[in-house]
């Protein structure tokens, strides 16, 4: 285990190996008919240095281990940004129908239908949605979404002569991968300060816009959990200098069926199928992006694109103007699939109960917890909000790391720290739709009992958790220097061990 964490070393100490402990043993054949012959060089010269044990000790080992660990099946998950959202079981097992996941990605058109039929039809409900003309379900992430709209719009301008514009303006409420698109694609940024309300300020907006801005990159809403109530002035006055306006929609659990994007003049905008089409954010699978425009840009979308013609699907990939190909085959798939599924389980009109649930579990938290932990905008927030430690909890050095290291002790995972960084100290929680009253009502009492501990007995936040087999952990070394190799006495790894 890593030297890089502390544990307690009690019922659960990761040393079980007892000498000449085993779970089965096979028997010698002594049988002269079978004779495997094995090359001299690989033969083992030396044992190979196992953990020994029972089979019911590695199965107990393992099955505890799994315990400890948070997840969305175990335990509230208040990541702001993220979208822990519930994710509907079923729609993993659709993921896996076989006629969608054994396909072959260069079968012909005809065999390949059904799923370029799911494709073609998830895009125009998208579309529709959006309030977009048009759709691609390639990009394999939000911020590959990003990429490929900012290369759509550098298209667009490069086509129109316009080539002077080489700025995307980038509010200072905007998510970290906008900026940094824009500059992985060679675009120089203007940061745009919001203000007390955490809008964009229009006037610092009006001075921003040129005959050099490409993009207004928008993120929607933004990270302060705040909807631009401006919006259409907003996008009105990147317009009339000739900009395209971008909306980074990864949080679209919060809008969906209740806006369409389109009709408040947004040229671009993206979607994170994780997030908010039931694909878990995290946990190592792939996620799925998807990009959407107004007519004005279908012409740069990349290809493949499916088309319908005689009632027939096909995939087209003669499009003259098109910024080309950004990933390969269809996208991801698998996940499409399942944002499919939970598109047509909810139907258009439902979509806008989800958004709503996600804003009334949101406000509900912000409304119980500011007076404790002061929210930066306080009047009312989309579907997360952005607190702070009171200055009772500041006094005593109680930051906002120390909170969410004391609620792992009251079985929460921890909310999002440190973002947004326009934040001092944020806590960033985003409750999301699907979590019940109750389990809202249970975080809100950890979270004053946490309140009431930081005031008259910090040390027990500041030192916390408590109750967990890993304390603080050198984050920095976990990450970048990982251990997780089980290693026997004699400090040997089973997996290094010399097979000749
Ligand atoms: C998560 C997120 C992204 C990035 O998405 P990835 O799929 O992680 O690349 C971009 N913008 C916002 C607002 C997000 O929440």
């Amino acid at each position: 285990m890593s030297q890089n964490i502390m544990r307690d070393d009690s019922a659960l100490s990761i040393e079980k190996s007892i000498e000449g402990r085993r779970a089965i043993r096979f028997n010698k054949i002594n049988d002269d008919s079978i004779s495997i012959d094995i090359p001299d060089n690989f033969l083992r010269k030396t044992k190979p240095h196992l953990p020994q044990l029972s089979e019911l000790d590695a199965v107990r080992h393992f099955t505890k281990l799994s315990r400890r660990s948070f997840s969305l099946d175990t335990h509230f998950y208040p990541l702001g940004s993220c979208t822990m959202k519930y994710n509907p079981k079923i729609n993993e097992d659709i993921s896996m129908f076989e006629g969608f996941a054994n396909l072959h990605p260069f079968c012909a058109d005809s065999s390949a239908q059904g799923t370029l039929e799911m494709l073609y039809d998830a895009e125009k409900i998208l579309c529709e949605i959006c309030g977009m003309d048009a759709m691609t379900l390639q990009p394999a992430a939000g911020a590959h979404s990003e990429f490929t709209g900012a290369l759509i719009a550098k298209a667009y301008f490069e086509k129109k002569g316009e080539k002077q514009r080489t700025e995307i303006i980038v509010p200072d409420s905007a998510h970290g991968t906008n900026p940094a698109t824009a500059v992985m694609l060679g675009f120089n940024t203007v940061n745009i300060k919001s203000n007390a309300d955490g809008q964009i300020d229009l006037a610092a907006l009006k001075a921003a816009v040129s005959d050099k801005t490409a993009v207004l990159m928008l993120t929607v809403p933004n990270t302060l959990g705040i909807f631009e109530f401006e919006i259409e002035e907003i996008t009105r006055i990147a317009h009339e200098a000739g900009a395209l306006v971008y909306m980074d929609g990864a949080n679209f659990n919060a809008l969906m069926g209740i806006i369409k994007p389109g009709n408040f003049g947004i040229d671009i905008m993206h979607l994170n199928m994780h997030k908010t089409f039931s694909t878990p954010h995290g946990g190592g699978g792939p996620g799925a992006g998807a990009i959407g425009v107004t007519k004005l840009l279908e012409e740069f979308l990349p290809y493949p694109r499916i088309v319908k013609e005689n009632d027939e699907f096909k995939i087209k990939e003669d499009y003259p103007n098109s910024i080309g190909k950004i990933k390969a085959y269809f996208g991801n798939v698998g996940v499409h699939l399942k944002a499919y599924a939970y598109l047509l389980m909810h139907s258009k009109e439902n979509l806008g109960e989800v958004a709503k649930n996600a804003i009334i579990n949101a406000n509900y938290l912000l409304k119980k917890l500011k007076k404790i932990y002061p929210a930066y905008c306080d009047d009312y927030c989309m579907h997360e909000c952005v607190l702070t430690p009171a200055k009772d909890l500041t006094a005593n050095k109680v930051k906002t790391l120390d909170i969410g290291k004391r609620l792992l002790d009251y079985g929460f995972h921890a909310p999002t720290v440190y973002f947004p960084l326009i934040v001092h100290e944020a806590i960033m929680i985003e409750p999301t739709e699907t979590e019940s009253k109750e389990t809202l009502d249970l975080f809100i009492e950890a979270m004053e009992k946490i309140f009431e501990e930081g005031k008259n007995n910090p040390q027990i936040v500041k030192t916390a958790p408590h109750t967990l087999c890993v304390k603080r952990l050198d984050e920095v070394a976990a990450a970048r220097k990982p251990n997780v190799k089980w290693k026997n006495q004699l400090g040997n790894s089973a997996v290094s061990q010399k097979l000749m």
